[in-house]
């Protein structure tokens, strides 16, 4: 049974990205101000996340690490506008299984904090009282080695892996408003090494030039655009004409109502627009698709980075209308 859910649990949690991504979300959830993402020898030793947010309080220490425990539905019709990030109770316990779980925690309602270890199979093996602020610290040891061989590639991969943590916290610090992030990590004997951090500034804009700096933003240009009823899409693309793109797809960042996803086909068409009257360059791209949580669909797969518009041709369409728009504007 154990070795069913670690086989079950890599496939929640299938590299140190989508680790990361579930433990900053729970942050997010939590309603951090803060959010502090550490990495010991590029994550591959341990990584943690800590937050400011509301903590979690002692009722749910024991289930906490088990599948299936969520504090975020309380009915089954929530499904049908889940706002928080998180909402199936599966990234503690699969994270549990892969690697070795501490969490320190403190609600406002506590005057002292708790430890918590836990076994692979999600039960707590040891809780006793610390001192720390309100807030939650989730930390992960060896990430996949209860999974041999897929602890091995990880290892081998670890810049790589790194490379896409990098990336993720970086779309976060682009879109998260109100909330300052900070990435460190430490290799060997070093002293840290900030990777990241920005001020939690409340506007896209000021997040951009944090982020991409000045010279980036000054190349970009707002795009605000209801593609469909009820359907916004809000952010910044290069400018047309040369010089304002990268040589690569790298600063590409696509969100639906404010959470990172993954947008091949959105991509696709951002950059064949852009290179018709660009003739090399990548554009640089920030669009956050406001839509109404009845309009997709992100419970498909595991990881809730890709997502499913039921009208995804119509808005394919529209938004190909509105950046033709911005790059031949001859053509209207
Ligand atoms: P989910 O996010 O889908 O509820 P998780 O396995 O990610 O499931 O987390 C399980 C539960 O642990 C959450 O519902 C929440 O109650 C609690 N939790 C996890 N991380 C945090 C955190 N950083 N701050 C507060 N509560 C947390
Ligand atoms: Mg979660």
């Amino acid at each position: 049974k154990s070795a069913v859910h670690r086989i079950c649990s890599g496939q929640v949690i299938f590299d140190l990205s989508s680790a990361v991504k579930e433990l900053v979300e729970n942050s997010l959830d939590a309603g951090a101000t803060t959010v502090e993402v550490n990495l010991k020898a590029y994550g591959e030793e341990w990584f943690k996340v800590a937050d400011n947010g509301s903590g979690i309080s002692p009722s749910n220490f024991q289930a906490l690490a088990l599948k299936h425990h969520t504090s975020k539905i309380s009915d089954f019709s929530d499904l049908n506008s889940v706002v928080t990030f998180g909402f199936r109770g599966e990234a503690l316990s699969s994270l549990c299984a892969l690697g070795k779980l501490t969490v320190e925690t403190r609600t406002k309602d506590e005057s002292v904090g708790t430890h918590l270890e836990f076994e692979h199979s999600g039960v707590v093996i040891s809780n006793r009282k610390i001192a720390r602020q309100v807030g939650t610290t989730v930390t992960i040891e060896k990430l996949f080695s209860t999974l041999p061989v897929r602890g091995k590639e990880f290892s081998r991969n670890i810049r790589k892996e790194y490379g896409k943590v990098i990336s993720l916290l970086n779309a976060y610090a682009l879109i998260a408003k109100g909330v300052r992030l900070l990435c460190t990590n430490t290799v060997g004997k070093n002293s840290k090494m900030v990777v990241l951090k920005t001020q939690g500034s409340s506007s896209l804009k000021d997040n951009i030039i944090t982020v991409f700096g000045l010279n980036t933003f000054k190349c970009l240009e707002p795009f605000n655009v209801t593609i469909l009823e009820g359907c916004q899409v809000e952010g910044f693309l290069s400018k047309p004409g040369p010089g304002s793109g990268r040589n690569s797809g790298d600063r590409q960042f696509f969100y639906v109502n404010g959470r990172p996803v993954d947008m091949p086909k959105v991509t696709k068409l951002v950059n064949e627009l852009y290179k018709s009257s660009n003739s090399k360059q990548y554009p640089v791209a920030v669009l956050n698709f406001c839509i109404p949580t009845t309009s997709y669909d992100v419970n498909v797969a595991p990881d809730k980075r890709k997502i499913f518009f039921s009208s995804e041709q119509t808005i394919l369409l529209s938004l190909r209308e509105a950046i033709e728009n911005l790059y031949n504007p001859q053509q209207c």
